[in-house]
């Protein structure tokens, strides 16, 4: 009989992101221990108590949360989201410096309690910053990757399946580059059940996804964050499920594909260490094989262009090679 390895979660920053990772872990079953670390000590242990009183009615995972780095000893996975946060108007970028410095200051403690980790990245801009948090880790890039796209590319779908009036399950449509202004959906590859978009109709029997529908559906999946940003001041539940969809596949050993962020040497003739989002096999060991996805040359001049900015910011902050 198989005997279950009891896994354990990390998760650093209690604040609307965090709290959100580790209350959609529970409610998900993702990990049989979850802890929660953050600077803000007492912050950290209220959250981790207030998401187990619920335990009862979701899974019986062990959660706890506190502001000693100890907490996270032997953790199987860390996801972090610790940083500064996106102000209104502010773009993902314009958070680097002061969230560099955060890793420079706290990632070091956490390889040395929980070596084995996999590291997950959602604190923004979380490409740049995967990139920053493995040089420093020296981690292997499988094992230290960011959660990209896979958070943008759910929006699409919510989009268009709101548009064609279907489930958003069969919708099959990803986002990919930075997860941020250059990112842009792979329309070439997007379908319906089989249908590709550009054949999709509508109830009047005329092709629904028309250039300029695709144009605002990928500006309003790109935008989708500052929206919210405006109306509650950031954003944090479906950031929280989708970093839980991505550990699932890790600790699950899936071999899920997932549109993570990763360093993509030489593919699509990008150089340079720049981490952007494609679809990626992910499994216990990390993202262990980034798929060659077929993409149009417009697409793929845009992927680059996406790369560019990542490893701009990067050389910006001194860690471009
Ligand atoms: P928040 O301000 O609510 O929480 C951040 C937490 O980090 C705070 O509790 C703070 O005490 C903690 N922190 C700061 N420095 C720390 C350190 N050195 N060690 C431990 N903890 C520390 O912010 P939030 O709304 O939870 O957002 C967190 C990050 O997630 C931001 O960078 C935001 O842009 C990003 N984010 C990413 C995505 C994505 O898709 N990648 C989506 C939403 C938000």
């Amino acid at each position: 009989m198989a005997t279950h390895k009891a896994t354990k979660l990390g998760v650093i920053g209690a604040g609307g992101v965090g709290s959100a990772t580790a209350y959609a872990a529970t409610l998900r079953g993702a990990a049989d221990e979850i802890v929660i670390y953050d600077i803000a000590g007492e912050r950290a242990e209220a959250e981790g108590l207030d998401i187990a009183h619920g335990t009862m009615f979701a899974s019986e995972a062990k959660v706890s949360g506190g502001g000693d780095i100890e907490i996270l000893r032997n953790c199987d996975m860390v996801v972090v989201t610790a940083g500064a946060r996106q102000q209104s108007g502010q773009s993902r970028l314009d958070l680097v410096d002061a969230n560099v410095r955060i890793f420079e200051a706290m990632l070091p403690k956490v390889i040395e309690v929980a070596p084995s980790a996999i590291l997950m990245i959602v604190t923004n801009p979380c490409d740049v910053l995967a990139v920053v948090a493995q040089k420093i880790t020296g981690l292997p890039t499988e094992r230290c990757f960011a959660s990209g796209t896979v958070l943008d590319s759910s929006r699409l779908r919510w989009l268009i399946a709101n548009k064609a009036k279907v489930s958003i399950k069969s919708v099959h449509a990803n986002v990919v580059g930075e997860h941020g202004d250059s990112e842009f959906p792979v329309w070439s590859a997007a379908n319906i059940g089989m249908v590709p978009l550009d054949e999709w109709t509508g109830e009047d029997g005329n092709k629904l996804f028309t250039e300029d529908v695709k144009k605002e559906i990928a500006n309003d999946a790109m935008r989708a964050a500052y929206k919210v940003i405006e109306g509650k001041g950031s954003t944090n539940y479906a950031i929280g499920i989708s970093a839980i969809r991505i550990v699932e596949a890790v600790l699950g050993g899936e071999d899920a594909v997932l549109n993570l962020s990763t360093q993509i040497r030489g593919k699509y003739g990008i150089e340079g260490e720049a981490a952007v989002s494609l679809p990626s096999i992910v499994n216990r060991a990390g993202v262990v094989r980034v798929l060659d996805v077929p993409m149009n040359e417009e697409e793929i001049e845009k992927l680059r262009k996406s790369a560019g900015e990542i490893q701009k910011t990067l050389e910006s902050v001194g860690y471009g090679d």
